[in-house]
């Protein structure tokens, strides 16, 4: 079998991908959700003109020449409005957020007046008309489309949402992502190994990463490599809209992940990518869910994951794809590629000139996750892409998680 292009592999895992249902949640768990229906304001934002600073509502005419004394005809506060009405040559105490009284259309702030003992204040400086006045709907008015649907909130979004009083928001269900780590050398962290075992790091690590770009998660442990245990695992992710298998894709006697998902009944669309690292990379589907079969490596793993589970669940998801790659510098040369898209973990710094600098890792061996864990950025080598000189410019995929 051709190894396949990457983008040709990414291309087919989304076809005739669309979004999950929708479902509503309160503002307090709505964080990292994606917004399938637009938040609009529900009211004006401030819903009345609205006093920015403490000080005295005034008539602009009344304070053209300064100073003047104004009489002090009442006091409105954040949620006290003056009822009353300010005339020629008077004036109400107020206070930020205060609703404006009707007549005034300037504030004074306090810091350029002298309140008096006769209840009079005077003014000493000349305010500009209508300063210090937040004008109604200055923030927002009614109707108005506030965050887009496909908008992973933000911190900020879900203030907003507040301020325009939406509570629930309606947002895409969670892809939920079942995660099957396979071999006989795995024990589960914090468990101890034998001799010749070592920790399964890709549960944890695969687990992190789905829950990051907005999945669920349902951990099926670890399950020896034997063809019939395989079966079982797999077929205990029914329901779940992915599942992720790690380990047991290459060519071994020991890798029953083909085998199993085969027998399991999934279809197999694709084994084998032309990447590194990640070249056993599988992908198939079973009815509405979509299987990877990822590489044991841990790098190979979470590269893999990020390229194409993040695409998945950005789909099911209804949000954007990923921006295209950005570029950086090299510091070192590196040689011309094979046919093999490579994905080099290096890190990243600013140059002296301001620009971005990358500087690849000198060993890439797929088990080392904690050069992984350093870098910040991968290089994207093409294909035969040539030898490319210290200097030149390379795109590059930023490590945001
Ligand atoms: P495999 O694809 O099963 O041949 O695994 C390739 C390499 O990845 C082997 O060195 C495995 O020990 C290692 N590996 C497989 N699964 C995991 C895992 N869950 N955590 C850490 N390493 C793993
Ligand atoms: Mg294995």
């Amino acid at each position: 079998m051709a190894l396949l292009p990457v983008d040709e592999a990414k291309a087919r895992i989304l076809a005739g991908v669309a979004p999950l249902a929708a479902e509503n949640v309160k503002l307090a768990e709505a964080a990292g959700r994606v917004l399938a229906t637009a938040v609009t304001a529900a009211r004006d934002q401030p819903p009345f003109p609205a006093s920015a600073m403490d000080g005295y509502a005034v008539r602009g005419g009344d304070v053209a020449e300064v100073p003047v004394s104004l009489k002090v005809i009442g006091m409105a506060a954040a949620g006290h409005g003056f009822r009353g009405r300010v005339g020629r040559g008077e004036a109400v105490r107020i206070f930020t957020g205060a609703p404006m009284p009707r007549g005034a259309d300037t504030v004074v702030i306090q810091e350029n007046t002298a309140a008096t003992a006769t209840g009079a204040v005077t003014i000493r400086e000349r305010p500009r008309p209508g300063q210090h006045v937040r004008q109604r709907a200055l923030d927002f008015a009614r109707g108005e489309t506030l965050i887009a649907a496909g908008t992973r909130l933000s911190t900020r979004d879900l203030g907003l949402a507040a301020a325009a009083n939406r509570a629930l928001l309606r947002v895409r269900k969670k892809p939920l992502v079942a995660i099957l780590a396979t071999g006989d050398e795995l024990v589960a962290p914090g468990r101890k190994p034998r001799a010749d075992q070592i920790v399964s790091s890709n549960g944890q690590g695969l687990a992190a990463l789905a829950r990051h770009f907005g999945a669920e998660v349902r951990d099926l442990g670890i399950v020896r490599d034997d063809l019939g245990a395989t079966v079982r695992a797999i077929k205990r992710a029914a329901g779940a809209d992915i599942l992720l298998t790690s380990g047991g894709a290459s060519v071994g006697e020991h890798d029953f992940v083909l085998a199993a998902l085969k027998r399991a009944g999934v279809t197999v669309d694709f084994w084998k990518i032309a990447m590194r690292p990640g070249k056993p990379f599988m992908y198939g589907r079973r009815k509405r869910q979509h299987v990877m079969g990822l590489p044991g490596n841990p790098v190979s793993a979470l590269v893999c994951a990020r390229l194409f589970l993040k695409p998945l669940l950005d789909a099911l998801l209804g949000v954007g794809g990923d921006a295209a790659p950005t570029e950086a510098r090299l510091a070192t040369a590196i040689g011309a590629n094979d046919g093999r898209q490579d994905y080099v973990r290096a890190t990243l710094d600013v140059a002296a000139d301001g620009g971005r600098l990358v500087r690849p890792f000198a060993r890439q061996d797929s088990s080392m996750q904690r050069t992984f864990r350093e870098a910040q950025c991968l290089i994207i080598r093409p294909p035969f892409a040539p030898e490319a000189p210290a200097g030149s410019l390379v795109p590059i995929l930023i490590l945001d998680f």
